[in-house]
């Protein structure tokens, strides 16, 4: 039954367009008809038309604890009843900046903003103000929000001047974007050969973006090296894996570290909130301290700060629960892979912390090349059939998926199962 949701996507598209506020929500790369969400509770959300959804997708990540954790609703509710915003320093921020910065031993500032994109956009302005240079480095299939300069077309794999991959951005805006393959040493070597103006590179060194592909040990280590030898800075975007693959993000878990990193997501327990983070000497030159500008009426957002602190507190209180989730995770994926095997489906799969991953395609991806390859067709009709059966994967193979604590073993059990039903008939 989705005559509801039907009907409330024919009408948002009279008044919104394609009827969503992020084009991921259109389901264009699965097709049918995004449901509309009434509620979520737990680990479960419901549409307008009653059905029920085991969610994999949590908002995209922010919903650690799952829907409508009291703890973090009884924060939000005590900190409403005290004004929404103030556009004036609170003691939530600085209380939420802690928590952050407490976790990283080369980290000393951070500042908060209102999404992951303008946490990317500010940190990018902030390495080219520290650099003074103009260009940045950024690799295919790394998704970084939609400011301008990152919005690049995923193509040659070339060091070539990125394009702009929307209408609406000027070639100027990007011609100092270089564009380098994800996981791919030599590529990135010759970018440095080819431009001394070099800002920054920026990285998703888990990548989420185009299914779940790590960056390898090596690669980042030759991102660390090529941009202390030149006198970049590497800025690691953990807006996606901050919090989430494990209590220090991707930090956690591989062996080099970004002189900025970003946040968002997890950090504002699914209120909108993006922050960017580094060293004292960086930060300094950040207005008003500095000269770099930056700013936001709604930054810092009381209400936002509350939601994210509980989260963070909760999180730091019981760290235990990253390698729950985890196992959790790899019990999902790998009940979906002896699925696929059992009919003789290939399917790659993996997981880092509670992100998890899973590819139709015979070789694991390293690169956003090689995850053009799977089989979306065949992903496509997974996800409509799961969705079908009441269980909510993220809606493009481009995409991962998000475990969070409420979810238990025997709902992940029921999913397995109809996994089996489904990898029959693919
Ligand atoms: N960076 C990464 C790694 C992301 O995954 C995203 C969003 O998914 C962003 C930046 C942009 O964040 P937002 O959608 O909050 O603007």
């Amino acid at each position: 039954m989705f005559e509801k949701s039907l009907k409330a996507y024919e009408e948002a598209q009279n008044v919104i367009p394609g009827g969503v506020d992020s084009p991921v929500r259109a389901f264009k790369s699965v097709g049918g008809t995004p449901p509309f969400i009434e509620k979520g509770e737990g680990s479960y959300l419901y549409d307008v038309d009653g059905n029920r959804y085991l969610d994999f997708v949590q908002s995209w990540g922010p919903l650690i604890f799952g829907h409508c954790d009291k703890d973090i609703e009884n924060a939000v509710l005590a900190t409403v009843k005290k004004g929404l915003s103030f556009g004036a320093p609170t003691e939530l921020e600085t209380y939420l900046a802690h928590e952050i910065v407490e976790m990283y031993d080369h980290i000393d500032k951070v500042r908060f903003v209102s999404s992951g994109t303008e946490a990317v956009m500010s940190a990018i302005r902030l390495a080219r103000g520290v650099t003074g240079r103009d260009d940045i480095v950024k690799f295919e299939g790394c998704y970084h929000g939609h400011s301008d300069s990152l919005l690049v077309q995923a193509g040659s794999g070339l060091a070539t001047f990125g394009s702009p991959s929307s209408p609406g951005v000027p070639a100027d805006l990007t011609k100092h974007t270089l564009l380098c393959e994800y996981n791919n040493i030599e590529n990135l070597k010759q970018c440095f050969k080819d431009s001394n103006n070099i800002a920054c590179i920026i990285i998703e060194p888990i990548a989420g973006n185009m299914g779940l592909v790590p960056a390898s040990d090596a690669f980042l280590q030759a991102c660390r090296e090529l941009c202390d030898q030149h006198g970049a800075l590497l800025i690691f975007d953990e807006v996606m894996s901050g919090f989430r693959a494990s209590l220090t993000g991707a930090h956690g878990l591989v062996s080099q570290k970004a002189d900025i990193i970003t946040f968002g997501k997890v950090i504002g327990a699914g209120m909108p909130v993006g922050a960017f983070a580094a060293s004292k000497k960086i930060m300094s030159h950040l207005s008003p301290e500095g000269t770099v500008y930056q700013a936001g009426t709604l930054s810092g957002n009381p209400v936002a700060m509350a939601a994210g602190l509980v989260s963070l507190k909760k999180l730091k209180a019981n760290p235990e629960i990253y390698q729950a989730l985890e196992a959790k995770a790899k019990k999902l994926v790998n009940g979906l892979k002896d699925a696929a095997t059992k009919n003789n489906i290939a399917l790659q799969i993996g997981t880092r912390g509670s992100m998890f991953g899973f590819f139709f395609c015979e070789k694991e991806p390293t690169n956003f090349k090689e995850v053009g390859l799977c089989n979306f067709e065949q992903f496509a009709k997974f996800h409509h059939e799961m969705l079908k059966r009441g269980f909510y994967f993220a809606c493009s193979q481009y995409e991962v998926g998000f475990m969070c604590t409420t979810i238990t073993d025997e709902q992940l059990d029921e999913c397995i199962k109809a996994a089996n039903e489904v990898m029959e008939i693919l």
